[in-house]
């Protein structure tokens, strides 16, 4: 035996060995991210009487029968799966919209998950999603997702839209970007983003800003941010709000009669949105409307029935008093209204809204 041998720098190397070991072992075993999937119906969770067939029921499947046609995803987190509803989109609720926002607020609060995804059906999918985005006051991901085919249909398009949906709202990179929309490859965010075709599997798109980005096995690539208001800046407030203020959409177009105004204005409607023809124009009788609706106290947004470009403060023909959408479609500018008149009526202030969120 060696003299020499000192025991000390083997023990280093063997204690070096153990805690790379070891920490590898840990390394391996890191935790799952924890989802919580929201389940609302929809045709994810829809059924066809045959695999072709263009005709269906949305919301047939519950949560568990659509998480299990997708195995991979509990690979990548562990899955706490919640029915709130079963319905389809079309047929959406103010009541649901409250009931998700508290079930996800009180998720968040109480740590109990990292993330959410909601199934949701596509039809009214950015509305919810945009209601969210204004009202979920925490970082952690909120991701909406659907399909445009049903579940029984060949190639439907349901599980790796859930897939994605989940594999983003794992991922670090979506903490803090707002809440999302995961379809057909892609992500977008809230506040842009509209169903632009009625059956397509392509259906979404942000028609101002173009996707957020989008999935790659199972990982996201971002291409650009949300910098408009969401989440966790946001002021609108919902602890206490079991009713929103009734706001309302009417469309403009050739000799529109402004009858559906009048009746808006008897029934204490308290905010109105434009879906105004080219840049938020508007015929005659709804231009007398407008005032008379605003001398009655009802704030009128001018918003645009066109796709994308928004509408600004410039207006043709009449005086524009009336607080413009920008970029905010009609059916996004009404839920900013709807929020905006839980704490004012003042149209300066939610003019304002409308340029920062
Ligand atoms: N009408 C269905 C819904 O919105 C369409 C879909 O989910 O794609 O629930």
């Amino acid at each position: 035996m060696n003299k020499n041998h000192n025991p000390k720098p083997m023990l280093k190397y063997l204690m070096a060995t153990l805690i790379l070991f070891a920490s590898l072992l840990s390394f391996g075993q890191t935790q799952k991210p924890v989802i919580a999937i929201l389940a609302t119906g929809g045709t994810i969770a829809g059924s066809a009487q045959s695999s072709v067939q263009a005709s269906y029921n949305p919301g047939i499947l519950s949560v568990e029968q659509i998480i299990s046609s997708v195995p991979a995803v509990n690979e990548i987190a562990t899955l706490e799966a919640i029915q709130v509803c079963n319905i389809s989109s079309q047929n959406m609720e103010e009541q649901i919209w409250l009931q998700l926002w508290k079930t996800i607020d009180s998720l968040f609060a109480n740590k109990l998950c990292d993330g959410v995804v909601i199934t949701h059906g596509t039809d009214t999918m950015e509305e919810t999603a945009y209601f969210l985005n204004l009202t979920v006051r925490h970082p952690n991901p909120v991701v909406l997702t659907g399909s445009m085919r049903p579940a029984s249909a060949l190639s439907a398009d349901g599980p790796f839209n859930l897939y994605n949906a989940v594999a983003l709202a794992s991922s670090k990179e979506a903490y803090g970007k707002g809440v999302m929309v995961a379809m057909n490859d892609l992500f977008f965010c809230a506040n842009d983003v509209t169903k632009s075709h009625t059956t397509n599997t392509a259906a979404f798109t942000c028609p101002n800003y173009g996707p957020l980005g989008q999935m790659r096995d199972g990982k996201p690539s971002f291409f650009r941010e949300n910098l408009f208001i969401h989440t966790t800046r946001s002021q609108f407030e919902l602890k206490g709000v079991d009713k929103l203020p009734g706001t309302e959409i009417l469309y403009a177009y050739a000799f529109a009669s402004d009858l559906p105004f009048y009746s808006l204005i008897e029934q204490g409607t308290k905010g109105i949105v434009i879906a105004g023809a080219g840049h938020g124009n508007y015929n005659r009788p709804f231009a007398t409307a407008m005032e008379h609706a605003s001398k009655k106290g009802i704030v009128v947004v001018r918003s645009t029935r066109i796709p994308s470009g928004g509408v600004d403060k410039a207006a043709e023909e009449y005086n524009s008093i009336f607080p413009v959408s920008y970029n905010k479609n009609p059916q996004k500018a009404r839920i900013l209204l709807m929020l905006a008149l839980t704490q004012t009526k003042d149209t300066k202030k939610i003019q304002e809204f409308f340029e920062k969120y």
